[in-house]
């Protein structure tokens, strides 16, 4: 007789991922000869630049396909805080001491709620927020608190709007800008008064800035440009999406030297440390500057034409409540009074797209926020347009 599965209490509220599910079931569509524009994924569409792929080849052929120190490869290392010294004043005494490589950002996220948070902490979350955070925070067996950002700033919170969500039992913030699912961008005095609240208050910031080098009205501010001081805070990055190197799976954390440690130790009992020639790649985007400046610099602007064909299909319908997105590349836009009576209007309304325009996109309940949709626009323009008119068309259709 089978084992009867029961699972475990570390997994009591656990969902799956939407946004994977999202882009796993238009994959499924699509093998199935469906044709389906997926603007569910947050992955951008293009290659990763020829000279990355070149240098991780050429990795394999000099023999790195052993383990490496769990924190990563030293001179990956280097690199990265040789980039964090660069961004302003917290980060003037970064050393390789204080980073440890790990597979994809998700994984340092997902160390740093585990190594600074348990039973009984609460952490801020603003929200909408990418879906894992309240997932990560949860797995950590701590609570994750919504905090509702304000619609009429891009949904965004304030200081003040993250100190009165606070109790005595608040341990720290999941901070992400420019952020995913809404592609608001928090300014640098946004920022700084939220960091000067958290770090008044004792607690930890972890700062996910992997859409940092992603936006569209100057350059988004990273935490360690302007905090005072980087003893509360955790800063995550990687390459995945401005390299548009998803799947080799490496991100990085910065932190102070006894949380590295920390992370390390844990990480080492889970996957150890990322693939060595992925670390090679990304050791190639971020040494070979000149390029991977250059081969951001051309994605950026693919997706800035994108957006701005988009936004010409949504000035179409000037009602629907969008958040004009500043950076990343997605747009989040409210679709409660097309569905209303209903539970999760996203989840109807996604459901809806796909199985009648055969467009994918992410319903809003993944970001705790049930009356919105999320449209991913890293795919190409015409898909870009075509899909976001087929969405637009709907919203007009069920409101009449
Ligand atoms: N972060 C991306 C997204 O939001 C990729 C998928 C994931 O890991 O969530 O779509």
């Amino acid at each position: 007789m089978a084992v009867e599965f029961r699972p475990s209490s570390n997994i009591a509220l656990l969902r799956e991922s939407a946004t994977i599910a999202v882009s796993q079931r238009a994959k499924a569509l699509r093998a199935e000869g469906r044709r389906i524009i997926d603007m569910g994924a947050g992955e951008p569409d293009f290659d990763t630049p020829a000279f990355i792929r070149e240098d991780a080849k050429r990795s394999i052929d000099a023999g790195h396909t052993h383990y490496t120190a769990t924190e990563g490869i030293l001179p990956l290392r280097e690199a990265i805080a040789a980039q964090a010294r660069e961004y302003g004043p917290a980060g003037a005494d970064v050393s390789a001491l204080d980073v440890v490589v790990s597979n994809g950002s998700k994984q340092s996220l997902f160390n740093a709620c585990f190594v600074l948070f348990g039973p009984g902490d609460e952490v801020l979350v603003p929200t909408p927020a990418w879906t894992s955070y309240y997932e990560m925070v949860q797995l950590a067996r701590a609570t994750p608190v919504v905090v509702m950002g304000d619609p009429r700033n891009g949904l965004k919170v304030s200081a003040e709007m993250l100190a009165a969500a606070a109790t005595p039992r608040t341990r720290g913030i999941m901070l992400n800008s420019p952020c995913n699912p809404t592609g608001s961008v928090y300014s640098r005095e946004e920022l700084r008064a939220i960091l000067d609240l958290a770090r008044a208050r004792d607690w930890w910031v972890i700062a996910d800035e992997i859409y940092r080098r992603i936006s569209y009205e100057g350059s988004a501010a990273s935490a360690l440009e302007v905090a005072d001081s980087r003893d509360n805070l955790v800063v995550v990055d990687g390459v995945a999406k401005a390299y548009a190197m998803t799947g080799w799976r490496v991100g990085w954390s910065i932190t102070p030297r006894a949380v590295s440690k920390a992370m390390c130790a844990f990480q080492s009992h889970a996957t150890f440390h990322t693939a060595s020639m992925a670390q090679y790649g990304a050791l190639s985007a971020l040494t070979r500057r000149a390029e991977a400046d250059a081969a951001i610099a051309a994605m950026v602007e693919q997706y800035r034409a994108r957006r701005a064909a988009a936004l010409r299909v949504f000035a179409q319908a000037p009602e629907l409540p969008l958040v004009r997105p500043d950076g990343a590349f997605y747009f989040y836009f409210d679709v409660s009074a097309a569905v209303p009576d209903h539970d999760e209007p996203g989840t109807a309304f996604a459901a809806r797209l796909l199985e009648h325009a055969g467009v994918a996109i992410v319903p809003g309940a993944a970001f705790r926020t049930p009356g919105w949709v999320r449209v991913s626009y890293a795919a190409p323009e015409e898909q870009v347009v075509e899909g976001v008119t087929r969405a637009v068309e709907l919203w007009t259709e069920l409101r009449r």
